[in-house]
């Protein structure tokens, strides 16, 4: 079974202005020479919107992918502005996809813990509208070892149901610090029933920081969304990290991701998802090339059998 652990279904309205215009800004300065960010903001989340889900589900089975888990961010509070969409609506919006694609659309509930009225919500989504599991992304402005996050973590366990947490780089103005792994360590001393999944395993350089923690804690998971772009760019590389990861925590607890958004602009051969699962899927064969080894039975685990597990599906 294949199943991709962390993809997001967006439409131009889901994020506020102020994460787009982050986003064009992370583009703008990337290299010389420079752009103005304004011109780049219209097409930041145009090309990724497919609020039906209907262009993510084609691609899916176009790639023999058997199912997708996708993550709701919440990110009004970070700037002080509604989004045009609001969260409650997009919270919405996924509950509808669960069902019209049913057990090939997961997803995971995702609002801001300080936000009134979230716990019952949450509990509201799993209980009644087919949520999986959690969001947190710390950057918009909490650690996940704060109290405000508390009673999601216990309302966690009670419903037997993961959190994931976004542990990787992200935009102007948003902190990338709140996410370091760190603070993850206290959270789960604290609830050590507790399902975390490091989203993302700390991309790009936090990846040992999440291997030292979480190596002794059966209930932590690995999430590899991003590391794609390592993976494409240099293949030897990743292989080694990959074979670091397994070797530390073991390969019951890893998941495939990709951080897919499928849309316009996404989809076909601008998709880079195809590549990603070939590359994870002949790791076995490239074994003398990366001079590191992998079995099948790893990457079928990494693929998809550990999320079956994890989503009880
Ligand atoms: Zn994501």
């Amino acid at each position: 079974m294949i199943i991709d652990m962390h993809v997001h279904v967006w439409d131009e309205g889901y994020q506020p202005n102020g994460y787009k215009f982050g986003m064009a800004k992370n583009a703008a300065f990337k290299k010389l020479p420079f752009r103005d960010p304004k011109e780049i903001l219209p097409k930041v989340m145009s090309g990724a919107s497919d609020p039906s889900g209907k262009l993510l589900i084609d691609e899916i089975d176009a790639l023999g992918i058997d199912a997708v888990v996708a993550m709701i961010v919440d990110m009004g509070l970070a700037f002080n502005e509604e989004q045009e969409t609001p969260i409650e609506e997009v919270i919405e919006n996924h509950a509808e996809l669960i069902q019209k694609y049913q057990g090939k659309f997961f997803a995971f509930f995702g609002m801001d813990p300080r936000r009134k009225g979230h716990l019952k919500l949450f509990e509201d989504a799993i209980k009644n509208k087919g949520f999986s599991g959690l969001k947190l992304y710390p950057p918009c402005g909490f650690t996940p070892d704060d109290s405000i996050c508390f009673d999601y973590y216990e309302k966690c366990i009670q419903l037997d149901v993961p959190v994931l947490f976004h542990t990787a780089n992200t935009f102007p103005p948003l902190d990338p610090g709140l996410s370091h792994p760190a603070y993850l360590s206290k959270v789960s001393s604290l609830y050590p029933d507790l399902k975390v999944i490091y989203g993302h395993v700390g991309r790009p350089f936090w990846w040992k920081d999440i291997l030292q923690i979480s190596e002794s804690n059966t209930n932590a998971y690995l999430e590899l969304s991003g590391w794609n772009h390592v993976a494409n760019k240099d293949p030897k590389k990743f292989a080694i990290i990959l074979r670091e990861m397994i070797d530390t925590v073991g390969p019951h607890r890893i998941l495939m991701g990709s951080d897919f958004s499928a849309g316009p602009k996404t989809i076909g051969e601008r998709n880079r998802l195809p590549a990603w699962l070939n590359y994870l899927r002949t790791l076995p064969d490239m074994s003398s090339q990366y001079n590191v080894n992998f079995t099948s039975e790893e990457i079928d685990l990494i693929m998809g059998d550990n999320a079956q597990n994890i989503l009880k599906i």
